[in-house]
């Protein structure tokens, strides 16, 4: 099968300017970089990081067997996530490599182990962020095996789904549900009688909802995390691939609360005020109400004392990613205790998912429209995915198609 692989960590080139040679990082984009994260990055091998334009390898591989309990999927898309770019870097340093990234792959369950009962061949299928967990520790026995010690994250701990087929245990697999998938026949290409044109409708719904697996599944966590209400107001700091699926779900499920989105991405803006965002600034700016609930995806510290500030007494900031960059470190040092957290505001962290917020997110998707904003990418174009996700080109969710 064919897959993209990453064999060591480096520096992703934005654009072949940042060169001075195909292999060396240009001088002051190296220290750009290490002051960005730190000269005791977990990953001691960082200074001798490249840069590079190519991160991830185009490989044949055999395709993985099975166990007893898990399911052979044909991955058919797989999203694209920020948390690949800091695999790549080395802010989160995946423990074994190389490694298959990708922990958005949707497909068609194509082989099952003989203890299997969750799935049949051909169902549609897919894998987020959760890999594994131990089962029996007391946090796994609450429902919260996203901090289970022994938590294993797809496309990190083991191979995802930027590849053709993917190995996962069926306890950690959703079936996704045929509501979202299954075409209407008022479809266009659905006139002829053969049953081919739906299928491909489905198979174009299911590509098109691979988002649905990171951004879709852990917005959802976060947005949970917030203690949100109807008539609350929310801030969306950031407004990339989670966000954009956040604000759709916040519309249903608070439809009388404001939501302000903070971005100075101008293409993020004019998305936020299309999907129905209240006001849209960048993160300095101060919204026209103080924030009872607040989620901060953005890889800087300058937007958690902005949204801090902006909160109401007593409102609550939620952080939805796994690393912050140090490259603005600093500006913590503006924490003002009376300004920014005096009057019971509190922040709180998103760590992974859970099997339930998986599901719960899903059976939210199929009741109501979520629609990601996708651009495709084939699957040995994987690298330009990365770096337009690093430049900002293109608002929404960028996907992996095989
Ligand atoms: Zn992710
Ligand atoms: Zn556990």
């Amino acid at each position: 099968m064919k897959a993209m692989i990453l064999k060591e960590n480096c520096i992703v080139a934005e654009n072949p300017s940042q060169f001075c040679h195909p292999d060396q990082p240009h001088k002051n984009y190296k220290e750009y970089y290490y002051k960005k994260n730190g000269n005791n990055n977990t990953n001691n091998s960082n200074n001798n990081l490249k840069l590079k334009s190519d991160p991830l390898e185009l490989v044949e591989i055999p395709i993985p067997d099975i166990g007893f309990n898990d399911i052979l999927i044909k991955v058919l898309a797989c999203g694209v996530c920020r948390t690949e770019l800091d695999q790549i870097e080395g802010r989160i340093v995946p423990p074994k490599l190389p490694i298959i990234l990708g922990h958005q792959p949707v497909g068609i369950v194509i082989k099952i182990g003989k203890n299997v009962n969750k799935f049949k061949i051909g169902d549609f299928a897919g894998a987020t962020w959760i890999f594994s967990s131990c089962g029996k520790c007391q946090f796994c026995k609450a429902g919260l095996e996203n901090l289970c010690n022994e938590f294993k994250a797809t496309g990190c701990h083991e191979n995802g789904g930027y590849a053709e087929y993917m190995v996962i245990n069926q306890s950690f697999a959703h079936k996704i549900p045929k509501k979202i998938i299954n075409s209407k026949n008022n479809s266009k290409n659905s006139d002829k009688k053969d049953g081919k044109s739906d299928n491909h409708t489905n198979i174009d719904k299911l590509i098109n909802i691979a988002p649905y697996m990171c951004s879709g599944v852990v917005g959802y966590r976060s947005l949970k995390l917030t203690e949100m209400e109807n008539r609350k107001t929310l801030g969306l700091y950031g407004f990339g691939s989670a966000h954009h699926l956040v604000l759709q779900m916040a519309n249903y499920l608070y439809p009388d609360s404001k939501k302000f989105v903070f971005t100075r991405n101008k293409k993020e803006q004019e998305l936020a005020l299309r999907l129905g965002a209240n006001w849209v600034g960048n993160i300095k700016n101060k919204p026209p109400e103080k924030l009872d609930c607040a989620i901060d995806t953005t890889p800087v510290w300058k937007s958690v004392i902005f949204a801090l500030e902006n909160l109401q007494k007593g409102g609550r900031l939620v952080l939805n990613l796994i690393r912050k960059e140090n490259i603005d470190k600093d500006f913590l040092l503006n924490l003002n205790y009376e300004k920014h957290l005096w009057l019971e505001k509190e922040i709180k962290s998103t760590a992974n998912v859970t099997i339930k917020d998986g599901e719960e997110f899903l059976n939210l998707a199929a009741k109501i429209k979520i629609k990601p904003e996708i651009t495709k990418y084939k699957l040995e174009d994987a690298n330009k995915a990365i770096i337009d996700l690093k430049s900002g080109k293109s608002a929404g969710s960028k996907v992996i198609v095989m």
